[in-house]
């Protein structure tokens, strides 16, 4: 399917109608700019009766961003969270990473929730109904296999592509979800849930958020950390409009000539933004090649890029830890 099918659109302005009109249709999805969400639609990868339009809650909209704090709505374009003063001034790698997104028009468009909770993506997926039966479908569907690991057992190794999680991880940012059980708060990085190495995660490429029936991401917040310098780099096959082949947001404080601490996380490598665990035995002294190997031995372990997208799996991981290492030696040096 290339045509739009019909469905209802709803456009709630307040939060409050927004999880009522959650509560009355519960097989209705979200949209914030549709710049992913459309497309799947079009693809005839879902096919939703109702949509319902967050981009005119206003309290969603908003982007607080000064030396103490950060706070976004979820509805804030894009474009307007890459050229906020206060987000420029205070917290780079999420500007940098916001501005790193798609192409321009995209930018106008999508919104934070929408990237945040962006759907994981594969080469077997994201295809047009045509291409998709022509190969008897997958499991992120109604297929019976995994075409990426035939042997998964009922696992999707779909890959998380969203540029914003990994450079919000990274602040220690902390997410606000509203929905028909009432609003609670977490770290970012419980909201993804999809397979990982380490941490026995209950979902996969299919199911990758943590999110209740209904429940709506509505902003995201965190301190700002003194001394705390940080930045996005990412590598795409087309620069100007592209998801990451991989993406890495870096953030380190310096005290003297001694690493004092650093976060580094990574998009477009697995189901899931990966919070890298064990930077903390990177910390404390020089940042020398021993603590470089380190950090490699880090990636190697916990990135685990799979054959998803047309560049190859191990290239992809390969090239998280080149722009891990670049990003760590530039910001140290300030
Ligand atoms: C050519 C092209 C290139 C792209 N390149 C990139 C890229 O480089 N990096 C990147 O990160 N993305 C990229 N994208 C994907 C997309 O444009 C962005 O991720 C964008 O931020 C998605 O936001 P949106 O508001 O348009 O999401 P939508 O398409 O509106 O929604 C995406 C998903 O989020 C859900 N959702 C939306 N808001 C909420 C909410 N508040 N709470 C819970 N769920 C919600 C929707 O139901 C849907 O499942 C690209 C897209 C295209 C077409
Ligand atoms: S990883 Fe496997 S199950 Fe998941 S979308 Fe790709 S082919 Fe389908």
């Amino acid at each position: 399917m290339e045509a739009l099918p019909e469905f209802e659109l709803l456009r709630p302005i307040t939060i409050a109608e927004a999880v009522a009109a959650r509560r009355s249709h519960p097989a209705a999805r979200l949209l914030g700019g549709g710049t992913d969400l459309v497309v799947n639609i079009r693809r005839g990868i879902e096919a939703p009766g109702q949509l319902i339009d967050l981009t005119a809650v206003a309290e969603l909209g908003t982007i607080k961003a000064n030396a103490e704090m950060l706070e976004i709505g979820a509805a804030a374009r894009l474009a307007a969270i890459a050229a906020d003063d206060g987000v420029l001034a205070h917290y780079p790698v999420l500007a940098e990473a916001a501005a790193s997104i798609a192409g321009p028009t995209h930018r106008e468009m999508g919104t934070l929730g929408g990237n945040l909770c962006l759907d994981t993506r594969c080469i077997y997926y994201n295809q047009s109904h045509w291409w998709r039966s022509a190969n008897d479908h997958c499991l992120k569907t109604t297929g019976a296999i995994c075409h990426v690991a035939p042997k998964s057992r009922g696992v999707c190794f779909a890959t998380f592509s969203g540029d914003l999680a990994p450079a919000l991880m990274v602040l220690g940012a902390e997410i606000d979800l509203v929905g028909p059980e009432g609003a609670r708060r977490m770290p970012l990085e419980q909201l993804y849930i999809g397979h990982a190495r380490h941490d026995g995660s209950s979902g996969d490429g299919k199911r990758y958020l943590a999110l209740l029936p209904g429940e709506i991401v509505a902003r995201v917040r965190a301190q700002a950390v003194p001394g705390l310098r940080s930045a996005y780099d990412k590598i795409r096959i087309r620069r100007s409009i592209e998801y990451p082949v991989a993406g890495v947001a870096v953030a380190l404080r310096r005290a003297g000539g001694v690493l004092a601490e650093l976060r580094v996380a990574f998009t477009g490598t697995n189901p899931r933004p990966v919070l890298l665990a064990g930077t903390e035995t990177l910390c404390g002294g020089a940042l020398d090649e021993p603590a470089f190997a380190r950090l490699d031995a880090l990636v190697r372990d916990q990135v685990m890029a799979m054959k998803t997208t047309f560049t190859p799996g191990h290239y992809r991981r390969r090239m998280a830890g080149v722009l891990a290492r670049r990003l760590v030696m530039k910001l140290f040096a300030g």
